[in-house]
């Protein structure tokens, strides 16, 4: 029996952007905002932002989220406000800034931070709220107008939209227009996957020419430094990769939304939906990086993970465990968070990567369902009713 892997990144090949790195070695310029940098971000700027704000790359993400909290962070405030149910790099860029991550609960549908617990932790926390750090969740295209009406209030906002490059609302690319921080990846592991790589984007084009500023050591133009600033800066190479990635990137999209069209009809026709199998209630058109699933409530993804693994189905359980659960973060205040804790211990992340045929999509729901029915069910054989 193969094994099917849980991803199974595809970046483009060289052929694609041989002609780009001959560029560079004619160019000799490797970075420092060079040449190649400049085009990919006026085409990144062009083509996904429709030509409207600023944006700047990064080497990746974290740096990215580290370098927008740090030039935004209020000044006096202590805590960063932010879901446990995400990534761990947002709770650590908080920590590198001096602040302390405080966890609020998540909402059930869209598994994105409650507003409402949020503003409840506003309230409670008075002036020691230095920022706010919402996830827009496996690149769901969340409603910013909360967060915008929280930004005019004084309280600043950086967006973890990691997976978000490609999502797009109603008005395009999701986070387009925002004049808080908006941070997207570029690992091999993302829809726009190019090795290491990020963004940062704001409608707000001073606070992008300032975290431009940072992220090349706090240059002043008389090259002195004059803020806390780091090396952010994105390789020539890198983006190379990323302009040959953008020719391709909707090809990417189409096939990466086909897998997820394939999971859906598998999954009804299985009846995993009317057993209490849940999906994301999502908003826009996603380009997945996987397929995150909720399995019935009286149920538990670890046995499912090591199931599957049995069953020679690689999935994993983004985010189990949550990050309160985690050692760096065990001792961070909090909101309650039973939402986050009941869907962290329910969600499993199915493979998706662009090449899957249906026949691995029929494999994966036909073991998941098989494997309920033996573990949780009581029946054991076929998947058509047992005996
Ligand atoms: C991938 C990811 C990151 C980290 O991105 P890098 O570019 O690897 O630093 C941060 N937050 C979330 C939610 C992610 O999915």
């Amino acid at each position: 029996m193969t094994e099917i892997p849980f991803l199974r990144p595809n970046l483009v090949s060289k052929d694609d952007y041989l002609d780009l790195l001959a560029e560079i070695d004619a160019s000799r310029i490797y970075s420092n905002y060079g040449p190649m940098n400049d085009r990919f971000e006026q085409r990144l700027t062009a083509e996904l932002f429709d030509g409207t704000g600023r944006l700047t790359t990064v080497n990746n993400a974290t740096t990215g989220l580290i370098l927008a909290i740090s030039r935004c962070k209020r000044p006096g405030g202590k805590y960063a406000l932010m879901p446990s149910f995400t990534f761990p790099a947002a709770p650590l860029a908080a920590l590198w800034c001096g602040l302390e991550p405080y966890f609020i609960d998540i909402r059930q549908g869209d598994w994105c931070m409650d507003e409402t617990k949020l503003e409840e932790a506003v309230t409670l926390l008075a002036g020691q709220a230095a920022v706010i750090v919402p996830y827009a969740a496996f690149g769901t295209c969340m409603d910013l107008s909360a967060y915008s009406r929280w930004l005019k209030s004084g309280i600043p906002v950086v967006v973890d939209a990691a997976a978000s490059i490609g999502s797009s609302g109603r008005h395009g690319q999701f986070g387009k227009g925002f004049e808080g921080a908006v941070i997207y990846s570029f690992h091999a592991t993302k829809t726009f996957g190019i090795g290491e790589g990020g963004l940062v984007y704001s409608a707000d084009e001073e606070l992008i020419a300032d975290i431009r500023r940072a992220s090349n050591f706090g240059f002043s133009d008389a090259r002195e430094s004059a803020m806390q600033g780091m090396n952010g800066k994105l390789p020539e190479y890198a983006a190379a990769v990323g302009l040959a990635t953008l020719a391709r990137f909707n090809g990417k999209i189409a096939e990466r939304q086909r897998v997820s069209g394939l999971y859906l009809k598998q999954l009804s026709k299985h009846g995993l939906m009317k057993r209490g199998w849940r999906m994301q209630k999502v908003s826009g058109r996603i380009a997945p990086s996987f397929l995150p699933v909720l399995c019935p409530e009286n149920q538990q993804n670890t046995v499912y993970l090591k199931g599957l693994a049995d069953l020679g189905v690689q999935a994993r359980s983004y985010f189990h465990p949550a990050c309160h659960e985690q050692l760096m973060f065990r001792h961070c205040p909090s909101g309650t968070l039973e939402t986050t804790e009941q869907i962290s211990g329910r969600i499993l992340s199915l493979p998706l990567w662009e090449e899957m045929k249906t026949e691995h999509v029929e494999r994966i729901v036909q073991e998941v369902d098989r494997f309920e029915r033996a573990c949780y069910l009581g029946m054991r054989g076929s998947s058509e009713g047992g005996s």
